[in-house]
């Protein structure tokens, strides 16, 4: 597996009119241009200088020292925190014809592309072996987009489905693709920047460090989930999403080798044994220091993700699903888990109402619908009291663990993992079963 250092194409914003500033000399069909430019879509083409194009591409004359800054970026699309500002970007500008819009889209190199994700994305307090187990994570992610990108034969596989009977909803939830570009710059796939703030030095390490290092599997790259915290034990991709079964995404302990073994958390006695105590796990941890690495500042609110607790009166709970499913249970008489993952996380719950029963599925579903944005996992026991003379319950009480899909690696565990000194190969290995880690390019 040799190659050159890919270049990645980020999506970066989707506009009538893109205006943009070149920093340096960039050329363009021959020609040199610098300065201030506006792009507008005129009639299905692009408008530059009073000519129409159907593509644009603004390349550095000089790679290294070049850098363009794209106006008015809308940032957080969809958040209560949506604004717009300037951003400062490496690499090539390319401008398509997208939907009745013009893209911007800058190619940049994938190494430059990880630096600046990583930086804004992990705490400048995280340990290097956790920074270099990420950079691993991420780049297998990047250079398995990249490739199927490019595998143009190959058919796009379903990002959601669902099964419906009467008494059955199952759906899971996955990426869609883009089909112009490899990625795009907001959360649906990381969050970008180019290089409008600043990279930090550990990361330039972790990267370098790590550089053209994938995870691979049968001569494949790895799809390599992670999320917040597994609640001890790792949960199983074919519980959350498609009916495929990974080998190095299986499930075990979330602990030392030597820590004894996993309960079966697929039967309902072990799996409510296990969450309703609080077993030993690397990410089993209230260590703020560690926390810190891991969750941004308004998640470190948050220390009671191991195991924690919701409840609800009859009213909020009947309400709420409700309103999150659009579909009326009537009050709510029993939440029954009908089936579990490995991690203890349900996949399948009955839902039992007094106008209506039903079984939903899988885990996000069930997450979104018992909460009015997400429930932190669907790893959870319920217990019902306050019950009236026709039995219906006036309170519920949810106990659960962790925090996420708890597929792949865990943020947390990962975290303790680095501070007590194991290599960043040892942590892809201990989340990755039997995977390999691969350089594909020096
Ligand atoms: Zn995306
Ligand atoms: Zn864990």
């Amino acid at each position: 597996m040799s190659m050159k250092e890919p270049k990645v194409e980020v999506g970066i914003l989707f506009e009538p009119q893109i205006e943009f500033v070149l920093l340096a000399p960039y050329r363009i069909s021959g020609k040199e241009v610098s300065g201030k430019q506006v792009v507008t879509y005129d009639e299905g083409k692009i408008l530059w200088n009073g000519r129409q194009y159907d593509e644009l591409l603004f390349e550095p004359l000089q790679e290294s020292a070049a850098a363009f800054e794209l106006l008015d970026v809308t940032i957080g699309i969809n958040f209560h925190w949506e604004r717009k500002e300037d951003q400062r970007f490496q690499g090539s500008l390319k401008i398509i014809v997208e939907n009745g819009k013009l893209t911007g889209i800058n190619v940049i190199h994938v190494e430059d592309y990880l630096t600046s994700v990583i930086s804004s994305e992990m705490s400048a307090t995280a340990s290097l072996e956790l920074l270099k187990a990420h950079a691993v994570i991420s780049r297998s992610w990047l250079l398995a987009q990249i490739r199927k990108n490019k595998e143009i034969a190959e058919a796009q596989t379903d990002y959601s489905a669902f099964t419906q009977t009467d008494e059955e909803l199952i759906r899971w939830y996955d990426r869609e693709d883009h089909t112009h570009f490899d990625v795009c710059a907001d959360d649906h796939c990381q969050r970008y920047q180019g290089i409008t703030r600043a990279s930090t030095d550990i990361v330039k390490q972790a990267i370098a460090a790590t550089r053209g290092q994938v995870l691979t599997s049968e001569g494949k790259i790895c799809d390599a989930r992670f999320s917040k915290c597994c609640g001890g034990a790792f949960e199983e991709f074919q519980y959350c999403w498609e009916d495929i079964k990974y080998p190095y995404l299986a499930k075990q302990r979330d602990y030392k080798v030597d820590s004894g073994k996993l309960p079966d958390l697929t039967q309902e006695t072990e799996a409510d044994r296990w969450i309703r105590t609080s077993p030993e796990a690397f990410c089993n941890t209230t260590d703020k220091k560690i926390l810190s690495q891991v969750l941004n500042n308004y998640d470190q609110e948050t220390t009671d993700f191991y195991r924690w607790k919701v409840e609800y009166t009859q009213d909020e709970l009947s309400a709420l699903i409700l309103k999150r499913s659009g579909i009326d249970y009537g009050q709510i008489i029993d939440l029954v888990p009908i089936a579990r993952g490995t991690s203890g996380r349900l996949w399948k719950l009955k839902i039992v109402g007094t106008k209506k029963t039903l079984t939903i599925g899988k885990e996000l579903e069930i997450r979104r619908t018992l909460s009015p944005s997400h429930l932190y996992s669907s790893a959870f026991v319920v217990d019902r009291t306050e019950l009236s003379e026709a039995g219906i319950p006036g309170r519920f009480i949810l106990t659960g663990a962790g925090w996420g899909h708890g597929v792949g690696l865990c943020q947390i565990g990962a975290a303790v993992m680095g501070e007590q000194g194991y290599g960043y190969d040892a942590i892809l290995l201990h989340y990755y079963i039997g995977a390999n880690i691969d350089k594909l390019y020096d």
